[in-house]
């Protein structure tokens, strides 16, 4: 068992009805990859990621016609929408006045302070979450050149002078901030130096990390690292692949660290010279029909009967075969020999009788464990 992590404790803030920071769980965001032009698409691609248990999703607001078709988009997403603007602060006021229920500020990329302060001001009046995001990337032309290049500490500096700036001038704190950069050690340092100065809720992730392998690794090394200390309240994990991918990868790490449960832990043997049997196309079925279940239950893909069912016994069910039989256990021992090409239906069939018999290893979507 994994020893139980103790969270920093953060002030709450809310993003819609979502509240993130405090005593909420640590929530999971992923962000749109169509045309925010297109209603339909980033409204189907919303209700994916929702199902796959995103709680906050972000879409790119690139011109007025992105803002017009908000409304439409705000209306139809089962979830918080946060609105992703660069240099165009008027584009971000508009999206806060029609409804928008977060807008994510990169103040590296904003040249016009008195239209910033605009759209500040109107967050404050809706009540509409600001994340400060602070990217390496672009950090602010005179902190560049006081630190020559964006260390941690300049990252660093450069969120708490507009955090204090909101604060002070505003007295607006429904802020959360992010600190990111391609370099996953960077991200991690200017995290824990942020968080030793101020307990706003911080958004997690690795920006620019690259795709589905990479980006994991990435995003895993220090995003853990990050949560091990009891840093984050909320993450995106970037990803050069579809979107959905992030989640799934994001309820991964939480899993694994014992923060938070939502699909099935699957194990699976590397295969050996005894196996005898299709396992990667095996593992893969199972591993996409169990995306469409949320419990809390081990299963285990194993390559032979040999080692498999004794290897992956603190598995709660399991499946195996070899020679045109396929084998069925629970706990390590077996309790169904079926043909290989039945295997996958009578495995799915055992698992849904399993969680028939216990109902309380569901887990609600929209009730986080
Ligand atoms: S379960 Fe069997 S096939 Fe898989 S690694 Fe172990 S011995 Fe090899």
């Amino acid at each position: 068992m994994f020893p139980p992590i103790k969270r920093k404790k953060t002030r709450t803030i809310f993003v819609g009805n979502i509240s993130i920071g405090g005593d909420s769980p640590i929530r999971v965001q992923s962000m749109t990859n169509t045309n925010t032009r297109d209603v339909k698409a980033t409204i189907e691609q919303i209700h994916k990621l929702y199902e796959a248990g995103c709680e906050i999703v972000r879409v790119a607001i690139p011109d007025k016609k992105a803002v017009s078709s908000l409304k439409d988009i705000i209306k139809e997403s089962p979830i918080p929408i946060i609105g992703d603007i660069h240099f165009l602060t008027l584009l971000g006021e508009e999206a806060v006045k029609i409804g928008i229920s977060g807008i994510r500020i990169n103040p590296g990329t904003f040249k016009n302070r008195q239209n910033l302060d605009r759209l500040i001001r109107v967050c404050k009046e809706r009540g509409t979450c600001i994340r400060i995001g602070i990217n390496a990337g672009s950090l602010e032309k005179e902190i560049l050149k006081r630190y020559k290049k964006p260390t941690p500490e300049a990252m660093v500096e450069s969120a708490l002078n507009w955090l204090y700036y909101i604060i002070e001038k505003y007295d607006y704190q429904n802020i959360k901030v992010s600190l990111k950069s391609s370099n996953w050690w960077d991200t991690v340092r200017a995290y824990e130096l942020f968080s030793e100065k101020s307990d706003f809720p911080l958004h997690l992730g690795v920006t620019e990390a690259g795709g589905l392998i990479p980006g994991t690794i990435k995003n895993t090394m220090a995003i853990s690292y990050l949560l091990l200390k009891g840093i984050g309240d909320t993450l995106r994990i970037s990803l050069t692949t579809d979107p959905i991918e992030e989640v799934y990868v994001a309820y991964e790490i939480l899993k694994n660290l014992g923060l938070r449960t939502l699909y099935p832990d699957i194990i699976a043997c590397p295969m050996c010279g005894r196996c005898e049997i299709d396992l990667m196309k095996l593992y893969e079925k199972v591993e996409n029909w169990a995306r469409n279940i949320k419990a809390n239950i081990k299963l285990a893909v194993m390559g032979c009967v040999v080692n498999g069912p004794g290897e992956a016994k603190y598995a709660d069910l399991g499946v195996t075969g070899g020679k045109g039989i396929g084998i069925i256990f629970k706990k390590g021992k077996i309790i169904k020999k079926v043909p290989e090409r039945e295997l996958l239906s009578a495995f799915f069939k055992e698992i849904e009788k399993f969680l028939k018999e216990h109902p309380e290893r569901y887990i609600q979507k929209d009730v986080p464990n």
